[in-house]
């Protein structure tokens, strides 16, 4: 199967998976998608339904990069998703309110969902690596916000072929997000702190990117620049993975009959996830509708009721934070998907240059078609959290708090009573503050965020994930604190 970018008129230029793995961003500033959509028959579902997550992925991950050896692609997923990962099982569920399936995607090395692709990616990456014949080391740089750092550190750490560099603004993390990344283990990581908010380093690493005396510097080296966001098909494609398995556990509990529709519900960022159960659908999963579950930076859900993308807005800092996002990226992706790179290309550089974009009008009837797009401010979001801890006795992370209100806003909105798969993104560990100021307990006193974690265990009864508990004791490795211009001269590659 050969992958085209989103952006590509003439249809001219085809990738291997490899060869897109390996680039992440196209050349012509788009993003890759495959050329088609391998459909699953009955007899694949049902041969999926006997399996565990692991051969799951691996079928579903082969059928998408048939250049690569199925042998080593189900020793990858083996390895990914063993059980000293992603000890609560990979993506088990909870049903909520009799039909709504909470697919908790948080049980990895990082307490968020991230980690479902970032434990496969780099060995998708290293494997291309070898297949495409480069000799040279991969040097992943990130600038991250909190989540994404981390989970890159532990997807990247000891893996052949490739080394590593998280960059996170020093004060613009969560006490818990610094310590995570402070005591990183692993011979290939380096994690530095930059004096400045998170754009200033995001502009770092941009800078770097597009540095060519140190792009020639680092190829005379023996290294090149790559990065790990989630424009990379290598981060998409194991998000697929798990909407299937989903509903094939679903199935085996008795909780639906084969073919039963599902809506499927997930809170929103980049675009990523949601696209990912998109293609889950493409793929023969009786998905209904998509509930695309925003925050009050609800540029999608406009975006999905009036057909005008507009990130020239206010940005508001909320309580769920990785979903603090004014360009979705992997949008381009839906709108290549049903509206052509011709559409693509010009919505794309509209958005450059004025910064929004309105869609056509026959694409939107497409878009709508599948997509709902809602919204939760932060009182609304600490309600749903207070409300299903009161009800239910579930603790839900802001994040995934916010898609649960978004899927009651759509039943009272439509009507529809379809069950829904609700992803579920972080633990609630994660974002402790929020959420046990959520459910009326008192701040801590002295801002120690471990003894916090301790007091809503103590008051839910929920156990603190033991990567989240460790980090109290692990030995802080990286202090390092430098300004933006010093990014360039940081030590890369050897
Ligand atoms: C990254 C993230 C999201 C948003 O996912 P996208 O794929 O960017 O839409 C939602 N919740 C959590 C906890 C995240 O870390």
């Amino acid at each position: 199967m050969n992958y085209l970018s989103t952006r590509d008129t003439e249809r001219a230029r085809r990738v291997t998976a490899a060869e897109a793995i390996k680039e992440g961003l196209a050349p012509d500033g788009g993003l890759y998608l495959p050329e088609s959509v391998p459909v699953l028959t009955r007899a694949d579902f049902d041969a999926l339904l006997g399996r565990d997550y692991p051969a799951r992925a691996a079928f579903i991950l082969s059928r998408f990069l048939d250049d690569y050896d199925p042998a080593a692609l189900a020793a990858d997923c083996r390895a990914a998703y063993a059980p000293d990962r992603f000890p609560g099982g990979a993506a088990p569920i909870r049903t909520l309110d009799g039909d709504i399936h909470a697919l908790e995607l948080w049980h990895g090395p990082t307490s968020a969902f991230k980690d479902m692709a970032l434990q496969i990616m780099p060995r998708l990456l290293s494997r291309a690596l070898a297949m495409t014949g480069e000799r040279r080391v991969a040097h992943i740089l990130v600038a991250t916000s909190g989540d994404t750092g981390k989970a890159a550190l532990e997807g990247y750490r000891d893996v052949d072929g490739v080394k590593i560099t998280v960059f996170y603004p020093v004060d613009g993390v969560s006490l818990m997000q610094k310590r995570q990344m402070q005591t990183t283990a692993g011979g290939n990581v380096d994690v530095v702190a930059v004096r400045g908010n998170f754009d200033d380093a995001q502009n770092g690493v941009k800078a770097i990117f597009s540095d060519t005396d140190l792009a020639r510097r680092a190829d005379e080296a023996g290294f090149f620049f790559s990065s790990a966001n989630s424009i990379n098909w290598g981060r998409l494609v194991p998000q697929i993975v798990y909407y299937i398995s989903a509903y094939c556990d679903l199935v085996n509990a008795g909780r639906l009959a084969f073919g039963d529709p599902v809506n499927i519900a997930v809170p929103t960022g980049n675009f990523g996830n949601i696209f990912a159960a998109y293609l889950a659908r493409q793929m023969g999963l009786p998905a209904a509708r998509f509930i695309c579950a925003s925050n009050r930076n609800n540029v999608l859900s406009d975006f999905l009721a009036g057909g005008i993308y507009d990130r020239t807005r206010e940005f508001h800092k909320t309580i769920s934070p990785s979903m603090d996002i004014l360009i979705s990226s992997n949008l381009e992706r839906l709108l290549s998907f049903l509206g052509g790179p011709e559409t693509t290309r010009a919505l794309m550089e509209s958005l450059k240059n004025t910064g929004k974009y309105e869609a056509p009008a026959d694409l939107m009837q497409r878009i709508r078609a599948a997509f709902s797009g809602f919204f939760l401010n932060e009182d609304e979001t600490r309600a749903v959290i207070r409300d299903t801890w009161k009800n239910e006795h579930y603790l839900l992370d802001p994040h995934t708090a916010v898609g649960l209100g978004c899927v009651k806003k759509y039943r009272a909105a439509t009507g529809d009573g379809t069950p829904v798969i609700l992803a579920s993104t972080a633990s609630p560990f994660k974002f402790a503050p929020a959420v046990a100021e959520a459910i009326g307990m008192a701040p801590p006193a002295d801002g120690n965020v471990f003894d916090l974690l301790r007091r809503l265990s103590g008051e839910t009864g929920w156990e603190i994930p033991a990567p989240l508990a460790a980090t109290e004791t692990l030995p802080v490795r990286f202090t390092r604190v430098i300004s933006p211009g010093e990014m360039p001269g940081i030590p890369f590659g050897a």
